[in-house]
């Protein structure tokens, strides 16, 4: 080695520990090294995407762009392996679970509906007739989350900001924007279709309609969205996706067959009194972007993310359900709804950075649950399907009913694969409960498409069976059935579309991204829960989980 190659060793070295230095430098400056407890983010936005599969961000990662979903996750962290753990995975449960940090056997949102023993009758999770809608003459007004046992996150931040910290709700489905807020909100929107195409909320929160709202509602921006429903990008991409026209998806109303492009106009006029039915738009993509523009106004209209005292957004994402359920998760419509979200979620990120700061907020995103398969997909593709029929299977009960004990009426209501039975009647009768539980559990053991049937005593003493452990976080004590029984994975309901609401992978591994201040960038294949988001968002920002919540800390995910 010469001189000269051996000085120039030592001048590239220190040229090396020089820019070391440099970046290590810049680095701990652009990372903040305050501990400070109060450096609270201004704004926490929760996004929940109904119906959104894990597997939607790997399959259409190519067709997304930078500054969407690819944004949140390459720049924030990702929980690869989140799962549901309950079987009752529908919108109602899903919602709750999130905010809550914990199952429906605590939370009591048991179903969407469910019968209720005490005014024997089926109930809807969020009606609740003592309040009047506010922003419309129906009824879709009349709803609360009065029937939630636990307080939500936002609830515990609306507490620790003495009220200061705002939350609002923004959804079309009345159950996303009122159960993922809690009781305590500002306030809930959801979508009123029918002829009125605005959002409304409940008397609950507020008496009268803020400007802004009425602004948005009086602007008749709704109706931009009644246009052809063509693919975002040309349909010789859609690679990812089955064939468009088959028999295994529902066509919207008046159509042929379900292909592109739906004429969302046509779909939604009446062809005899020639009114709209907004009700449609739901079932389409452009019901996400209202659900942007109105999140944007709502940010605007209520100031959120401007001060101090941490703000809560909470934004459910509903056409993605409709849509899915409509055609199923391996159609072109799904893969096209995914593709517009993800040019929705870069505009909402977008409009915070610019209103809020690009460091100033955080987000949380998942899902309320996930999806099958469509069945028919799965027959034409050589995997077993069975389809149930729910109509002939309580014929089935109740002539066993009537065999075995005489009479029918000893069962009083179906909901959620429960049936429940009437105490009064069978004790008038002089039988034994624990007879008629065994005695009907017997029977519907052997009926063709029948995994298991469990008594509530089963339930209870599930040592770590994986799927009774599921079964016994939806089921609640006080609310819930006295027999539960469960389809086999697979046989299904609807022949059509996609379903859920079961307590297989399909319907419990959703995504969970946590992006923005305060958030690690990374990624976890370790399996973490649902209920864990909720205790992870309260300790970042120093504040109580929620009354019931039983998640663990994702303390990866923490700066
Ligand atoms: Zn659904």
């Amino acid at each position: 080695m010469s001189k000269n190659s051996f000085a120039g060793i030592l001048i590239l070295g220190f040229v090396l520990l020089v820019f070391g230095y440099i970046v290590r430098v810049s680095g701990s400056v652009e990372k903040s090294t305050d501990n400070s407890l109060s450096e609270n983010p201004k704004l926490v936005v929760g996004i929940v995407v109904d119906q959104m599969k894990y597997q939607y961000l790997t399959k259409f990662w190519n067709h997304y762009s930078d500054k969407g979903f690819k944004r949140l996750v390459n720049n924030g962290f990702t929980a690869k392996s989140n799962y549901y753990g309950y079987a009752q995975t529908s919108t109602g449960p899903g919602h709750t679970t999130v905010a809550t940090g914990t199952y429906p056997s605590i939370h009591g949102i048991i179903g969407n509906n469910w019968y209720d023993k005490i005014s024997k009758k089926s109930v809807y999770c969020v009606e609740d007739s003592r309040y009047e809608t506010i922003g419309s003459d129906g009824d879709g007004g009349k709803k609360s989350p009065n029937r939630l046992l636990t307080s939500t996150l936002s609830d515990e931040n609306r507490i620790a900001t003495n009220f200061k910290g705002k939350t609002i709700g923004v959804a079309i489905k009345d159950r996303g924007a009122i159960l993922s807020s809690g009781f305590t909100a500002n306030a809930a929107y959801w979508y009123e279709g029918g002829e009125e195409g605005k959002f409304i909320t409940s008397s609950y929160y507020l008496d009268s309609m803020p400007d802004w709202v009425n602004t948005f509602n009086d602007s008749r921006i709704i109706d931009n969205y009644l246009i052809d429903w063509d693919t975002f990008y040309d349909i010789s991409t859609y690679t990812e996706s089955g064939p468009d026209d088959n028999d295994y998806e529902n066509p919207f109303k008046g159509e042929k067959s379900p292909v592109f492009p739906h004429k969302i106009k046509d779909i939604a006029t009446n062809n005899s009194t020639g009114k709209i039915s907004y009700s449609t738009l739901a079932s389409t993509p452009f019901g996400n972007s209202l659900v942007a523009d109105f999140s944007i106004e709502a940010i605007k209209g209520e100031e959120l993310g401007l001060d101090n005292s941490t703000d809560f957004l909470m934004i459910d994402f509903s056409s993605t359900d409709y849509v899915g359920h409509q055609f199923g998760a391996n159609s072109k419509e799904v893969q096209d709804t995914y593709i517009r979200l993800d040019k929705e979620i870069e505009r909402l990120l977008n409009f915070l950075d610019q209103h809020v700061g690009s460091n100033e907020y955080t987000i949380f995103l998942t899902a309320d649950h996930g999806a099958t398969n469509a069945p028919g997909f799965l027959k034409e593709n050589k995997i077993a399907v069975n389809y149930f029929s729910s109509k002939k299977w309580k014929e089935y009960i109740e002539l066993s009913a009537i065999k075995m004990f005489g009479t029918k009426k000893i069962i009083e209501g179906y909901s959620n694969e429960q049936l429940f039975l009437n105490h009064e009647l069978i004790s008038k009768l002089k039988l034994e409960v624990s007879d008629i539980k065994k005695k009907l559990i017997d029977k519907m053991q052997n009926y063709p498409g029948i995994s298991n049937v469990y008594s509530s005593e089963n339930i209870f003493n599930y040592n770590e069976d994986h799927y009774l452990r599921l079964l016994r976080n939806g089921y609640n004590k006080n609310m819930s059935g006295d027999i539960v029984y469960t389809l086999m994975p697979n046989w299904t309901y609807p022949r059509k579309g996609s379903t859920h609401g079961t307590r297989f992978n399909h319907d419990t591994h959703v995504p969970l991204i946590f992006y923005g201040k305060g958030i690690n960038k990374g990624v976890t294949n370790r399996k973490t829960d649902v209920i864990d988001i909720a205790p992870t968002i309260a300790s970042l920002l120093g504040i109580s989980s929620p009354s019931g919540s039983i998640g663990e800390v994702i303390y990866e995910v923490l700066d």
